[in-house]
């Protein structure tokens, strides 16, 4: 048999390009394709040589690629709550147009498809834990619109091109996650306290602090998504770490793990901030008999290991 070939949007970006290098150890071939508005080619400089073809792209436009592909993992948008203020008719753009050319790809080649969703779907969740059942709570008009509609549209899309044209396709929403890749400047939280902690700086918690997240390492989530890939599921799945603090023990515990003495300050919580968010991954425990397995100190201590060689390069 051939070497499996798989198409990756967004693959200089911090998950896509994890799923890159992940998926060349496991013997595939990958296209990967970035318009660095959000990605940088330092994330993939090391792929180079190996079974790795990047090309630059805007998957907004038509998406030529030659050759036969197996899968289509649709990977491209920004994805930081900064990076929705200010890219957001990119941000648009890529969820709608972006998945449409990214589905068309996978119907041409016959591939099967994965979109890469988000807990955002949920918006300011009144059902906790977050089952996949949950059809959310979005203000379309927020600040945060533009991600959570654009990423709902995708979902709509996705399950269109199943439905009326027969693709394999896939939906996994993702949660929360972290870890090497990441932007020092990403405006998430954990960049964001690691980068404040290591330079001295305050660490900004916003609001009081008692707002929750659930924290993935990203090969965790890399596993999941490796696992859904090869699965004949096409309901959404959520892949996440269970795990749920609040923000405040997650800027505490990065204090504690960099030995820093930075002030915790409080600045305003951003519009539409969810006040709760943690996975319930019943299914993905039981459709892809996957679970997370590095703990946080582990994934945070190598994310950590990551910014402090970032910060010394500059
Ligand atoms: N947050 C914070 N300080 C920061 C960045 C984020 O307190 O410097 C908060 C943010 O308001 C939210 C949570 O941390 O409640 C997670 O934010 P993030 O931007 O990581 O992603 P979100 O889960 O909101 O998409």
């Amino acid at each position: 048999m051939s070497t499996p070939r798989v198409v990756i949007t967004g693959a200089a970006g911090f998950i896509g390009s994890h799923l890159a290098e992940t998926l060349l150890d496991r013997g595939y071939a990958v296209v990967g394709i970035d318009n660095l508005l959000t990605g940088d080619l330092a994330n993939i400089a090391h792929l180079t040589g190996r079974d790795f073809v990047f090309i630059k792209h805007d998957v907004t436009n038509y998406i030529n690629v030659e050759g036969p592909v197996d899968f289509v993992l649709h990977w491209a948008s920004p994805a930081s709550p900064i990076d929705y203020l200010e890219l957001p008719i990119q941000t648009l753009k890529v969820g709608a147009l972006g998945t449409h050319k990214a589905l068309g790809l996978a119907k041409a080649k016959g591939a099967r498809f994965v979109l890469a969703s988000t807990s955002e779907v949920y918006g300011d969740p009144l059902e906790h834990p977050q089952r996949e059942t949950y059809w959310g709570n979005v203000n379309p008009v927020g600040p945060r619109g533009v991600y959570d509609e654009a990423k709902r549209f995708a979902e709509a899309m996705t399950v269109a091109y199943h439905r009326y044209h027969g693709v394999d396709a896939k939906i996994v929403r993702i949660f929360n996650t972290y870890g090497p890749r990441m932007r020092v400047r990403d405006g998430r939280a954990v960049p964001n306290f690691i980068g404040q902690a290591l330079t001295g700086e305050d660490v900004t918690v916003y609001g009081d602090g008692s707002q929750t997240r659930s924290l993935c390492y990203v090969s965790d989530l890399v596993d999941g998504v490796i696992r859904l890939m090869l699965s004949n599921a096409n309901d959404p799945i959520n892949i996440g770490n269970p795990q749920e603090l609040t923000i405040e023990q997650i800027a505490r515990t990065i204090l504690r793990l960099t030995g820093s003495s930075s002030r915790i300050v409080h600045r305003d919580l951003p519009v539409d901030d969810p006040k709760v968010r943690k996975p319930d991954i019943t299914r993905a425990m039981t459709i892809l008999e996957w679970g997370p397995k590095v703990s946080l100190e582990d994934g945070l201590g190598k994310t950590i290991e990551y910014f402090r060689t970032k910060l010394a390069a500059r």
